[in-house]
């Protein structure tokens, strides 16, 4: 998608860093689970609570968005576009998230509008997103023609992709593991592995990028949450761009190898935010032992 103005993108690029929006509160606390790791003995089961960022309700595109936001801020932009699922989290962090920073937000969304929103749609309605529905249940979302409506109204509109999953959104998830480790260091912890959901790419290749500007020991194993559409590209090849792309922002001289992160497959059997007998009881299961609400589209898997 083309912008205003590509200057304005490379200097924003350049001090993405310094244009960072508050909108999250960080450290998210990072806690052991003492009845699971009793029933997983000898494993000591932690959580790091992304959840708690506390955006209106919370989620990890909160990290993203503090950066796209900054970015959209220092450019000049009054409108920010965005698109996903129905009960897309990215769309109501995003809502949020301009709210603060006064910005105008339209979310399109897939599918046909429902009689009656709920969840996440009828939260980004609250928030004040004017929502636009594909109508289709294509993932691949054509902002051109809202643009240019946009345009010509007066605004001047920038698209994040679905997720946040751009360079400076993965900015997010570098910062993130600086957090993690400094957390790690103070109590004492010494991980083996990292699991976390991965869908659009930002969060595992803001976690490969912080893992080897950090320092981070622990092996990273991110879990696949749905296949892609035929004729995208696979979530392999998307980490690998935004890895590059993120790399380059940063102007590192070295480029982590992803291949020793590999994703972990067999989990999005059933697709996107469909949820099994797996996603149930892993949700009644840290509900019941833990007292933690996980989401069914992302962590319960
Ligand atoms: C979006 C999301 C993820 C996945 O992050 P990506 O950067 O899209 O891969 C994981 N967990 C939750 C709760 C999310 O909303």
């Amino acid at each position: 998608v083309t912008v205003k103005s590509v200057a304005c993108h490379i200097f924003a690029q350049k001090t993405a860093m310094i244009k960072r929006f508050p909108l999250g509160f960080f450290p998210t606390p990072l806690h052991p689970l003492n009845k699971l790791s009793e029933q997983f003995s000898p494993h000591r089961v932690y959580i790091k609570r992304d959840d708690m960022s506390g955006l209106a309700g919370g989620g990890n595109k909160t990290r993203k968005l503090e950066f796209l936001i900054g970015e959209a801020l220092a450019c000049g932009y009054d409108t920010l576009i965005t698109a996903g699922a129905q009960q897309s989290n990215h769309c109501r962090q995003t809502a949020a998230a301009c709210n603060k920073a006064g910005l105008k937000c339209h979310l399109i969304v897939r599918g046909e509008a429902p009689e009656k929103p709920d969840g996440n749609l009828f939260l980004s309605r609250l928030l004040g997103a004017e929502i636009h529905f594909t109508g289709g249940e294509i993932m691949a979302h054509h902002p051109e023609e809202l643009i240019g409506k946009l345009r010509q109204q007066g605004h001047n509109p920038l698209f994040i992709p679905i997720g946040g999953s751009t360079d400076v959104g993965t900015l997010g998830y570098v910062f993130a593991v600086e957090e993690f480790t400094l957390q790690l260091k103070q109590q004492n912890i010494e991980p083996d592995f990292v699991f976390f959901a991965s869908c659009s790419g930002g969060t595992q290749a803001g976690m490969v990028l912080g893992k080897h500007i950090h320092g981070l020991q622990a092996k990273l194993m991110p879990v696949s949450i749905a296949k892609p559409e035929a004729g995208l590209p696979s979530l392999e090849e998307t980490v690998h761009e935004l890895v590059n792309a993120c790399s380059n922002l940063l102007q590192l001289n070295q480029v982590p190898d992803i291949d020793q992160c590999r994703l972990i497959e067999g989990y999005d059997e059933a697709g996107y935010a469909v949820i099994t007998k797996n996603e149930t009881n892993t949700i009644k299961k840290a509900a019941r032992e833990e007292g933690i609400l996980l989401d069914p589209v992302y962590t319960a898997r």
